[in-house]
């Protein structure tokens, strides 16, 4: 059986053809700048990259390339489009509607449009993703994977703001996280690797990647996660600023005589370790400054460290203790220097990471000391197997 998944953003698709039998990947694509000038389709398949570069108006036409892109005699994985099986659609943006990831029925849709003003940056493309698919292949089974759904588990005191109670009750204002398949993934995953069942762990998944999230995780559940009502909250990010003094929005506003929707996009595109660092939203080239001695990129990191060992320390005491720590996503899985960063201090935690062990990128692996209280893991993500197994779970 072969599961296609789609992750469809405002002007960019991401694709992965999944053959369930041995879960790998038979074709990973990325479509890009659609919509607008030098649209390109990049798709690797059978250890060769195949390029398409062609005007793609909208999402319509880059999937109908995706199809065929996976059909091509020459680089593509399949005959015919009756050998897609399913459909599994990412979506980031479940509400409270969604605990779990569903079949897409017109009543889901529906929901989703609802849904839409609570992320309005990412769902609105969801949608348009899926139906496009929806037109193209009418007969195939189509599931959503909401982003926010691994993270419903939390319980009221993690999830309500402390604002009038009208906030949650008329304006759904509440916190719902995100990279919920991630955090799940990689949970499930460092449990498997321990050979423990994850009813017994207490896990801190820390997401790090340009968008930056950690996850208390108690015996398989959520039950606090630093994202909040967006993607804003919590962790200093690539261009994100993560916590800060709310105060600060109506006072820069005034002072800099800008709207709501420019404070909005200083926060979430101008802010984080880019903000600090005045160099790049990308943690490489930041690292790279700072080793020449650049002090504003020297103190992005700094910053950004300091922030994710907070939330450690909090998560620790949600759940009153911590068993196993995991790295993932680009910076956490590659970033050696940041895992040893953040790490430090925390003998009083039981953390000890063994640097030998640390020297690692992009692999499963067991960076902490064997004395160390609370194990240390770098686990890859791989938030489209996930989509593509709740695809095959529910569809069939
Ligand atoms: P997203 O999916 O949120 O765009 P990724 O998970 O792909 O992000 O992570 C991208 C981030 O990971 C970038 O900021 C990049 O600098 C960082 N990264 C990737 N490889 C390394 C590395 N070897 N060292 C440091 N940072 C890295």
């Amino acid at each position: 059986m072969k599961i296609l998944v789609i992750n469809c953003g405002s002007s960019s698709l991401k694709y992965q053809l999944i053959d369930m039998q041995n879960e790998e990947a038979l074709a990973i694509g990325l479509v890009e700048r659609i919509g607008i000038e030098g649209s390109i389709l990049t798709q690797k398949a059978n250890g060769e990259k195949y390029v398409i570069e062609t005007p793609m108006k909208d999402h319509q036409v880059a999937i109908e390339l995706v199809l065929d892109a996976l059909k091509d005699e020459k680089h593509g994985v399949i005959k015919s489009m009756d050998e897609i099986s399913a459909v599994g659609h990412r979506v980031v943006h479940g509400g409270e509607k969604y605990a779990h990831s569903v079949v897409v029925t017109d009543e889901v849709m529906k929901n989703l449009e609802e849904c839409a003003k609570l992320a309005p940056l990412h769902n609105p493309a969801n949608i348009i993703g899926i139906n496009a698919c929806k037109a193209l292949m009418p007969s195939t089974p189509m599931v959503v994977v909401f982003d926010t759904a691994f993270h419903q588990t939390m319980p009221e005191s993690a999830y309500i703001y402390a604002l009038p109670y009208e906030a949650y009750t008329e304006h759904s204002v509440r916190r719902y996280g995100m990279h919920g398949t991630s955090h799940k993934y990689v949970s499930d995953k460092v449990a498997e690797v321990m050979g423990k069942n994850i009813e017994d762990l207490k896990i801190i998944t820390c997401h790090l990647g340009n968008g930056a999230s950690l996850t208390a995780v108690k015996n398989g559940k959520s039950v606090d996660t630093s994202m909040g009502f967006t993607p804003l909250e919590g962790l200093v990010m690539g261009t994100r600023c993560g916590d800060i003094d709310p105060a600060i929005v109506p006072y820069l506003m005034k002072e800099m005589n800008i709207s709501a929707a420019e404070v909005d996009t200083l926060m979430n595109k101008k802010s984080g370790v880019l903000g600090i660092s005045g160099v790049s939203s990308d943690f490489r080239d930041i690292e790279g400054a700072a080793k020449e001695g650049n002090h504003r990129a020297a103190l992005a990191l700094d910053v950004f460290h300091y922030r994710v060992k907070q939330y450690i320390g909090a998560y620790s005491a949600a759940m009153n203790g911590v068993d196993v720590i995991v790295f993932t996503a680009g910076l956490g899985e590659n970033s050696i220097a940041s895992r040893a960063e953040i790490c430090k201090d925390m003998e009083y935690l039981g953390v000890k990471l063994d640097e030998e062990r640390n020297n690692v990128r992009g692999k499963i692996a067991e960076i902490s000391a064997a004395d160390s209280k609370v194990k240390v893991f770098v686990i890859p993500t791989n938030e489209e197997l996930m989509i593509a197994r709740d695809t095959k779970e529910l569809a069939f």
